[in-house]
C-alpha cells in the first residue's frame, strides 16, 4: 500500500486523511499551523498520526504519495522541492475523485459558485435523488466519499482545488464567469488564473457536459483556440426579465417567488437548472426547489427594515463583480458601505451604476483613500467609518425611508474582520440591535 502524507490539516486534509486510512494506506498528516481542536479530535478518532505547528521532512519525504491542501500553494519551497524529488503531489479533489464512481457535478467561477452548487444541490435533493454537497463549501469531497458515499456529488472547485486536479473528470462542468480574482496566487497574470478554472473541463469526454457562461469574454477569448469534446451548454448572463427562464422553448421556471433576486442569480439558477435537467430531474421538481431554495447568508441578504430603511448584508462580495450584480438587483436609492483590503480592484465597471443609484457611500476599511479619490466626484455624500458600528451610523444618516443601505464591499475583510462572515455576523448583529 502506498504511504500517503496529507499537507494541511483542515477541512480538505482531515477529510483525505480518512479516506486514506479507510482505503488501508499508511497515513500521516502535517500541518506548520495549529489544528482546530474538532479537527484535531477527528484526527485521533480515526487513529490517523499528525503533527502541528512543524512539518518532519524526513517522514514527509518518504511519502510514495502527497495530498495537498488547496491553501498551500504550489509555489510553496516544501512543494516544489516534493515535486523535484518526483513524489507526486496530488489534490484532495483529485484523490477522492479516484474513490468514486459516482455523477459528479463540478462548479466553478470566481462569483457565484456557493449559490449555484447550494441551488444545484437542493434541486437534485428535491427530486429526491442520493446527493452529497462539498467541496469547497462544507464538507470535504473525500469525507464523504469515505463515511457518506453518494450516487451525486455536487462540488464546489476553487481554483486553487483545480490547480490540484490530474485526472478528475466531472460528468457536468459549470463554469460562471472568469473575473481577476487572487491573482497573487497566480504570479499576478490573468492567463494563469483564467487556465486555472479552465482545469474544470481538462478531462471532460464526449459524454460529458460542459454548461458556460456564453458572453464571459474571458471565457469566449479562451474557447477560441480549443476543440472541446463535451457537450457545450451556453447560458447568457444578460435577460430582459430577471424572473423568468425558458429552456429549449419547451421548459418554463418562474422566480418571481423564490428568493433568487437579480441578473446574477437569474443566470446562477439558470446553470443549476441546465445542471439538473442533464440528470433526469423534472421541470416540476425545479420549479418546487427554487421556490423552497434558501441562500447561504451574507449575499444579498435582506436583514431588516428599520424605519422604512432596508439593510442588506451582501459581506460575500469580495470582488468588483460581485459589487455590479449587487448595484443591479438592489433598488435604489442605495447607500452603499464599501471597502476592506484592497486586492488591486479597478472600480471603473461600478462607476456608472453608482452614479445612477448610489446617494452615498461609507468607506469601511483601514485605508479608504482609494475609494475616496474614486468616488468622491461620483456621489454627494461620502464618509468613512473604521468599525461596522460607525459605518452603519453614518450611513444611517444618510438614508431616509424607502431607501437602502447595501453592505457589499468590493474587499476582502481582514483589515477589520476575522473574515466575511465576522464581517456580516456583525453588520446583522448590530442591524437587529
Ligand atoms: P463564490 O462562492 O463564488 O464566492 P457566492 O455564491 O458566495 O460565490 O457569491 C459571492 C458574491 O458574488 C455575492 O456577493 C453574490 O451576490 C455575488 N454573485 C453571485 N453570483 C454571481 C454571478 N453569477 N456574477 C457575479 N456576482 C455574483
Amino acid at each position: 500500500m502506498k504511504k500517503i502524507v496529507i499537507l494541511g490539516g483542515g477541512e480538505s486534509g482531515v477529510g483525505a486523511a480518512i479516506l486514506a486510512k479507510t482505503k488501508g494506506h499508511p497515513v500521516f498528516l502535517s500541518d506548520n499551523g495549529t489544528l482546530k481542536a474538532a479537527y484535531r479530535k477527528k484526527l485521533a478518532t480515526n487513529n490517523i498520526p499528525y503533527e502541528e505547528n512543524n512539518h518532519d521532512q524526513k517522514r514527509i519525504f518518504s511519502a510514495d504519495l502527497i495530498v495537498k491542501s488547496p491553501g498551500i500553494p504550489d509555489n510553496a519551497p516544501l512543494i516544489k522541492a516534493l515535486t523535484e524529488s518526483g513524489i507526486p503531489v496530488i489534490s484532495e479533489i483529485e484523490f477522492a475523485g479516484k474513490h468514486t464512481n459516482a455523477v459528479i457535478i463540478g462548479i466553478t467561477g470566481s462569483n457565484g459558485k456557493t449559490t449555484t452548487a447550494s441551488l444545484t444541490y437542493h434541486l437534485l435533493k428535491t427530486a429526491g435523488l442520493d446527493v452529497g454537497l462539498g467541496g469547497n463549501i462544507g464538507r470535504s469531497f473525500a469525507e464523504m466519499v469515505a463515511v457518506d458515499p453518494h450516487e451525486y456529488y455536487v462540488l464546489e472547485l476553487s481554483s486553487f482545488q483545480l490547480d490540484g486536479i490530474e485526472y478528475f473528470q466531472p460528468d457536468v462542468a459549470v463554469l460562471l464567469n472568469i473575473t481577476p480574482d487572487h491573482l497573487d496566487r497566480y504570479d499576478y497574470k490573468m492567463e494563469n488564473y483564467i487556465a486555472s478554472k479552465f482545469r474544470i473541463i481538462r478531462n471532460q469526454e464526449a459524454e460529458d457536459i460542459f454548461i458556460y457562461n456564453e458572453e464571459d469574454k474571458n471565457i469566449a477569448d479562451f474557447l477560441k483556440e480549443k476543440e472541446l469534446l463535451p457537450d457545450l451548454i451556453k447560458v447568457k448572463m444578460t435577460s430582459t426579465d430577471d424572473t423568468k427562464i425558458t429552456i429549449d422553448g419547451s421548459y418554463h421556471f418562474d422566480l418571481s417567488e423564490t428568493s433568487l433576486k437579480g441578473l446574477h442569480s437569474r443566470f446562477n439558477a439558470e446553470c443549476a437548472i441546465h445542471a439538473a435537467l442533464s440528470q433526469g430531474v423534472s421541470g416540476q421538481d425545479i420549479q418546487r426547489g427554487l421556490e423552497t431554495f434558501k441562500n447561504e447568508p451574507h449575499r444579498l441578504e435582506v436583514v431588516a427594515s428599520v424605519d422604512g430603511v432596508t439593510y442588506i448584508n451582501d459581506s460575500k462580495a469580495t470582488n468588483v463583480d460581485s459589487v455590479y450584480y449587487a448595484l443591479l438587483a438592489v433598488e435604489a436609492p442605495i447607500v452603499l458601505i464599501i471597502g476592506g483590503v484592497d486586492k488591486g480592484n479597478d472600480y471603473g465597471a461600478i462607476i456608472p451604476l453608482v452614479k445612477e443609484k448610489v446617494k452615498g457611500i461609507v468607506c469601511l476599511g483601514v485605508d479608504n483613500e482609494k475609494l475616496k479619490a474614486t468616488f468622491s466626484t461620483v456621489v454627494n455624500k461620502i464618509a468613512e467609518a473604521d468599525s461596522m458600528k460607525a459605518a452603519i451610523e453614518k450611513s444611517r444618516s444618510m438614508a431616509q425611508s424607502g431607501d437602502q443601505i447595501l453592505l457589499s464591499p468590493a474587499c476582502a475583510s481582514f483589515d477589520l474582520f476575522k473574515n466575511y462572515v465576522d464581517r456580516g455576523e456583525q453588520f446583522t448583529e448590530i442591524v437587529r440591535s
